[in-house]
């Protein structure tokens, strides 16, 4: 089994129960889930790794614009199963490729898309750390 850190943003928040229903039906369990607002501070920090990228600005100050639902899913290679389930990073290019995808149904556009899905085994390690800080051992 495998674990991963799965985000609902903002411009899908209302639709979280579709997005549970389809966590549900692809045999994902949800470990873990809290619904917050990022502060600019915290959404960039989240996604440092894009912080020289055109469209780093208006990333996060989306991600920082209502709350997420962040949740630690676990199940059989969970990393990419949510990916695939999320679709294509840009929802028009998901609603031409991937019509079933969260992206496809429930994404606005290239930044507003939804949902994100950590991409590696590491990614996975320090995004659940980032949103569910583990206290062992202090
Ligand atoms: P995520 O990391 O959120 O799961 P991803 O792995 O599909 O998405 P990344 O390349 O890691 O995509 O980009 C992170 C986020 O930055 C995207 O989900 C999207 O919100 C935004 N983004 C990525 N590329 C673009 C772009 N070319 N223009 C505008 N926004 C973008």
């Amino acid at each position: 089994k495998e674990r991963t850190l799965a985000m609902v943003k903002p411009d899908a928040l209302s639709r979280l129960g579709d997005i549970l229903e389809t966590i549900h039906a692809a045999n994902l369990i949800v470990i873990k889930a809290k619904m917050t607002t990022l502060t600019l501070s915290q959404a960039s920090d989240f996604y440092m790794e894009h912080q020289s990228k055109p469209f780093f600005s208006n990333l996060v100050q989306f991600m920082s614009s209502g709350p997420v639902v962040a949740m630690e899913l676990m199940g059989d290679e969970a990393i990419g199963a949510w990916r695939r389930l999320l679709g294509p990073t840009d929802s028009a290019t998901a609603r031409q490729e991937a019509q079933g995808s969260v992206r496809a149904r429930f994404g606005t556009d290239g930044t507003q898309n939804a949902g994100h899905g950590s991409d590696s085994v590491a990614s996975a390690a320090r995004e659940v750390e980032f949103f569910f800080p583990s206290t062992a051992g202090h």
